[in-house]
């Protein structure tokens, strides 16, 4: 491709998104093709010869785009929202333009200096407190990762890296069963082992870990000779928003010398708005916390906001410096991979600094707060629908409800199976979790364009499936 056939590709492709997201509400949420279909339209061997971009592009348009499920699409009510406001395509699009690899200070100086400032816009708008440090990773799996091996190393006397685990006490860290799954790969991967994650019991209607069985199990454990090293508390857990009492976690750790990290990737993004900021109350007393810009607040995926109220734990577990990385005669700089698993680093301060400018935190906050009435307003429709049960309450936009099931027959099925008939008829887009063991059918309103029109549309698809009948 030469620098003209660039410059007219890259307006077809800026012409293409843009009406790509207008058409968004005139295409089915969920892609509709069957398993194999697309690559089965897709060439078994690589081609020998150049194709013209012609070729490419209609083929993209053709093939790909119809196996799609639209994220960005205002009715996507499934998993969490990932939005990509507009403005942040466009910052992304500059920054692969420059396709710049931002690893160190001197790799790009401009993407470490804006990190750390829109870091710290964010935590003031998040209402943590001047203590805390943020990094851009790639993930919440990611933070949560490096979180595990900061607990693990603190707890180890910072062996861990240099002997390895061999011959250590077992290392333990506590949780409840509501954290995502990232927990569990974080303990996989930091070599702390499945059987190590201790699982607290829960109580109340938000599902927190019980403050009393939490302190008796690490007292309990550390008398029989293991090695307690760190708590994982959630806030907004993704099967239906379970969270911990942050303050008591930190009470129970701060007794007992452990880390705390809290899970916040989704609910995090609520937490501009000052009156949702109930719900992680203490988290000021926390070690580290992970939230996702690019769930709620509108930051094109990849963009996952990571705070440590002390960087030096997490740049002395996962620094390494070869002479290749070293940056001679400018001491005291912040080298961002030092804090992060990945050395590679792309630019994704860019994203944030134009998602935070063009939407005001104001234009931010008032989202938030229309999804989280639309939520509370839906789930007390569909409580009132005869044959609905609400099954967890809102828990700020996410809630989940189930469908009774015709006399005899088995209400999981019944729930999946409508849950797939909503999703094939395209209207929405809902997934289903286990609540206490049995299904229920989860809703949330996030993305970034909904309107309330659309979650009234989702009352009616649900309700028209329902009534439907099998
Ligand atoms: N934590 C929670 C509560 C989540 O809901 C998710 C993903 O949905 C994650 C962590 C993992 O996020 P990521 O995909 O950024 O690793």
């Amino acid at each position: 491709m030469d620098k003209e056939q660039f410059r007219q590709w890259s307006h077809k492709a800026a012409d293409w998104g843009a009406d790509y997201r207008e058409s968004l509400r005139d295409r089915p949420v969920r892609a509709q093709t069957a398993p194999g279909e697309i690559a089965a339209a897709i060439a078994s061997a690589p081609p020998e010869m150049a194709e013209p971009m012609e070729a490419i592009f209609a083929d993209f348009e053709k093939t790909i785009v119809p196996g799609m499920t639209h994220w960005q699409h205002p009715r996507f009510f499934a998993y969490f929202p990932a939005n990509a406001a507009p403005v942040s395509v466009v910052a992304e699009y500059l920054v692969t333009a420059m396709a710049a690899q931002c690893m160190l200070w001197q790799t790009s100086p401009a993407a470490t200096e804006l990190e750390t400032k829109v870091l710290d816009w964010l935590r003031q708008a998040l209402g943590l407190p001047a203590g805390f440090a943020g990094v851009i990773q790639d993930s919440a799996s990611s933070a949560t990762l490096a979180a595990m091996l900061v607990m693990r190393e603190r707890a180890l006397e910072w062996q861990g890296n240099a002997k390895g685990l061999a011959g250590q006490k077992p290392v333990r860290v506590y949780s409840s069963d509501q954290v995502h799954t990232s927990i569990d790969r974080a303990v996989w991967i930091a070599g702390i082992g499945q059987d190590n994650l201790v699982r607290i019991p829960t109580k109340g209607a938000l599902r927190s870990m019980d403050a009393d069985a939490l302190s008796e199990a690490i007292a309990r454990e550390r008398e029989a000779g293991l090695l307690p090293a760190g708590i994982v508390a959630s806030v907004g857990g993704t099967s239906v928003g379970g969270s911990d009492d942050v303050a008591s976690v930190c009470a129970v750790a701060r007794k007992h010398g452990l880390y705390v990290h809290v899970d916040a990737a989704w609910a995090g993004s609520a937490m501009i708005c000052p009156e949702f900021r109930s719900l992680w109350s203490g988290v000021e007393e926390a070690d580290s916390v992970v939230f996702n810009p690019h769930k709620w607040l509108g930051a094109q995926f990849d963009c996952s906001a990571h705070f440590v109220r002390d960087p030096e734990s997490l740049v002395k577990t996962l620094a390494i410096q070869p002479e290749f990385l070293k940056t001679h005669g400018k001491e005291g700089l912040i080298n961002y991979s030092e804090w992060s698993v990945p050395l590679g680093r792309r630019f994704r301060a860019l994203k944030l600094w134009f998602l935070i400018r063009a939407h005001g935190l104001e234009g931010l906050r008032s989202m938030i707060r229309n999804h989280v009435a639309w939520a509370g307003e839906l789930a007390e429709r569909l409580a009132r629908e005869p044959d609905f049960e609400i099954v967890t309450q809102p828990m700020l936009s996410l809630f989940s409800f189930r469908h009774r099931a015709p006399d005899g027959s088995d209400e999981d099925a019944h729930n999946l199976a409508l849950v797939n008939r909503i999703n094939d008829q395209g209207r929405i887009y809902l997934t289903q979790t286990r609540v206490d063991g049995r299904v229920a059918i989860r809703f949330q309103v996030g993305q970034f364009e909904a309107t309330e029109a659309d979650v009234d549309t989702a009352f009616d698809a649900i309700v028209d499936a329902a009534h439907a009948g099998f």
